[in-house]
């Protein structure tokens, strides 16, 4: 019973929480914020270019992608980060018990792990195929505005990151 319990919160390619066990995480954490004045932070991840991996080169190694970023994150996170996939190419981490600076400090360590980030898969041929992995992060905390906002500002932020990438990065959008 413990095991399909754990399997109804568990999205299927990448091991990461789906989003319905976030969505009851958050009301938990919404909850603490409103009674016991305790912080939490959201983190949104959007994966860039995954569109055109999908499209020149198929859904299994879109696949890949999808499960290299649902990696790095989860090394780089807290066991007390719940790490979600929400969406086709996008991830959301909830930090329980956390203000805005320890919030920085984990989208710092993401973005410096993700800098020179790779990952593979087989071409037609056989041959091993090695391309940059790249995410857009934005995050925010309920230390900075009102609990029903953090999510949209979260996901603000991760928007202006999107397209300050683009800026640079013309051929992933
Ligand atoms: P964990 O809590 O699941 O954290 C996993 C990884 O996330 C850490 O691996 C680290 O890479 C990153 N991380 C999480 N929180 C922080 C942080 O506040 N600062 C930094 N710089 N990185 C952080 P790491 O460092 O290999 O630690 C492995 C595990 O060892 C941690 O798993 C945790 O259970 C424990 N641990 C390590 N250092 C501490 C510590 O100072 N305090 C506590 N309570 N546990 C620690
Ligand atoms: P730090 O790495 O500069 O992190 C400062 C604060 O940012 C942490 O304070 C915490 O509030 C927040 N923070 C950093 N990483 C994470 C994260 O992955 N998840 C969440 N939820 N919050 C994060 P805190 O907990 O008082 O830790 C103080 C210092 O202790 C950290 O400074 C780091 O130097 C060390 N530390 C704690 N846990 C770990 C760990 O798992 N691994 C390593 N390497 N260092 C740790």
């Amino acid at each position: 019973v413990a095991n399909l319990e754990r399997q109804a919160h568990i999205d299927g390619l990448t091991g990461t929480f789906n989003r319905a066990f976030f969505e009851k995480r958050f009301e938990q954490e919404k909850e603490k914020a409103d009674k016991v004045g305790l912080n939490f932070g959201i983190v949104v991840i959007d994966i860039n270019g995954l569109k055109r991996i999908n499209d020149v080169y198929g859904h299994l190694a879109g696949d890949t992608l999808i499960q290299a970023c649902g990696s790095l994150l989860k090394k780089n996170i807290r066991e007390s980060d719940v790490l979600s996939r929400f969406g086709g190419d996008e991830y959301v981490i909830l930090l329980p018990s956390t203000g805005i600076e320890g919030v920085l400090v984990l989208v710092d360590r993401i973005n410096t792990a993700q800098k020179d980030a790779t990952y593979c898969f087989p071409g037609e041929n056989g041959d091993k195929i090695v391309e940059p992995l790249q995410m857009s992060v934005g995050a925010a905390s309920s230390e900075e505005t009102p609990i029903d906002k953090v999510f949209n500002l979260a996901d603000e932020r991760m928007y202006e990151a999107k397209e300050r990438f683009y800026e640079t990065h013309e051929r992933y959008r």
